[in-house]
């Protein structure tokens, strides 16, 4: 190598070295400034976040308002049917349609035809039990379990005005269920629906001792208003509550002229693509209280 070339050699590693200097110089003297600058990147970008969740979940919380609003006064069959229309306005569901069948103030002399009509469909129902009938009918609550249904209990009394007495009345009332629904088949269950819908009777005292216990409380979304009703009159209202939605909780009672059509009303929901289900153990509680009476309600 040429002495030329060295010298130039040695000026450019000066060069780089004094760069080098400057650099680590100017970071240590704006090391505020560097902080500043980052903290501020990182503000501008939560900002953003922030927005953008808030654009999405908008239209849910002016749902919830207008839901909070309408709740005054209402019963749950209200709030099932005000609610209905607002169903379609929610995102696209990707999942199958569901319906769950529950059956309430059994068992009775029906509980037997009922569970036939279930069989010969191949599906399975939800009873909520009342404690009288259960010590009435023995042998159906027997068969309610051993046909693969789901056993619920539906209280003691089934009065609203005894219910409520005490925070923990309604609770020591399906503890009664327990044990009568344990003497008759050594099984348990947790899963219950107040008389008439938690909603507008039950007091949030009444609500937390229930769930304390860890029941899990069960209202509705479709009610046939069976019980007032022709078997006409209520496969025309399970058709025109069925058809704005894919995921409904409907509630009948051991009446004759439910019986009647139930095998009809099971044909058809089943030739609508309805999957029917019926309440487990393990699923979540869907009641006014939850916010999770309708299933999009996340
Ligand atoms: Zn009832």
């Amino acid at each position: 190598m040429k002495y030329k070339d060295l010298i130039f050699k040695e000026k450019s590693k000066e060069k780089i070295l004094k760069i080098k200097e400057q650099v680590v110089n100017y970071i240590t003297n704006n090391k505020r400034k560097s902080k500043i600058i980052a903290s501020a990147s990182v503000f501008v970008l939560c900002i953003g976040s922030i927005s953008i969740i808030k654009l999405n979940s908008k239209e849910v919380i002016a749902c919830a308002k207008s839901r909070n609003t309408m709740l005054a006064g209402e019963t749950i069959t209200d709030i099932a049917f005000n609610g209905s229309s607002e169903i379609e306005k929610g995102p696209a569901k990707s999942y199958g349609k569901v319906i769950y069948l529950t059956i309430d103030d059994g068992p009775s002399a029906y509980t037997d035809e009922i569970i036939k009509i279930l069989n010969r469909n191949n599906v399975k129902a939800t009873f909520f039990m009342i404690n009288s009938n259960m010590e009435a009918y023995p042998e159906q609550v027997k068969n309610i379990v051993k046909n693969g249904n789901t056993a619920g209990f539906h209280s003691v009394t089934h009065d609203i005005h005894k219910l409520y007495t005490s925070p923990t009345a309604a609770k020591k009332e399906f503890d009664i269920n327990q044990e009568t629904f344990k003497k008759i088949t050594g099984e348990t269950s947790k899963i219950i629906r107040l008389p008439f819908g938690s909603k507008p009777y039950t007091p949030r005292s009444s609500y937390n001792a229930l769930m304390d216990a860890g029941y899990k409380l069960w209202d509705w979304t479709l009610d046939t208003e069976d019980w007032k009703s022709t078997s006409a009159q209520i496969m025309k209202s399970v058709k025109q509550h069925t058809n704005d939605t894919d995921n409904a909780v409907l509630l009948m009672h051991e009446r004759k002229q439910t019986v009647a059509i139930l095998d009809q009303m099971i044909k058809y929901l089943k030739k609508e693509g309805f999957e029917i289900l019926p309440i487990k153990q393990r699923d979540e509680q869907r009641n006014y209280w939850n916010g999770k009476l309708f299933s999009e309600e996340k």
